[in-house]
């Protein structure tokens, strides 16, 4: 599902079958996204590349009952009719730091 800075595809296989990201994506996120600083409100997602209208980017992390997850968390937590999905721990799930989301959003269940 990531690609490259120049819009290739990633060649490496995805982590597991449900996951569409590889274990590197996965660790860095995907290439064309990336969170910087923002002047006022701390991370922000950007694109490092013009985006084709469409493009899916995946927002995973743990899926958790949400009277689990620590209220602090609940800022950046996605809701899903699965349950809540937790991406803060995980440095290489970018769409947390989505302001407005203007992508299509698609939420995987990654753990339990
Ligand atoms: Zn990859």
């Amino acid at each position: 599902m990531s690609t490259s800075r120049s819009g290739r595809p990633c060649p490496n296989s995805r982590v597991t079958k449900l996951m569409p990201y590889c274990k590197q994506c996965m660790k860095n996120g995907d290439p064309s996204l990336r969170a910087v600083k923002h002047p006022r409100f701390g991370k922000i997602l950007i694109a490092t590349r013009d985006l084709p209208k469409g493009y899916y980017a995946a927002w995973w992390g743990k899926l958790c009952q949400k009277k689990k997850i620590p209220y602090k968390r609940m800022e950046w937590a996605l809701e899903t009719s699965k349950g809540m999905v937790d991406a803060v721990p995980y440095k290489g799930s970018l769409l947390k730091y989505c302001a407005c989301p203007g992508v299509k959003v698609l939420s995987l269940r990654f753990q339990c």
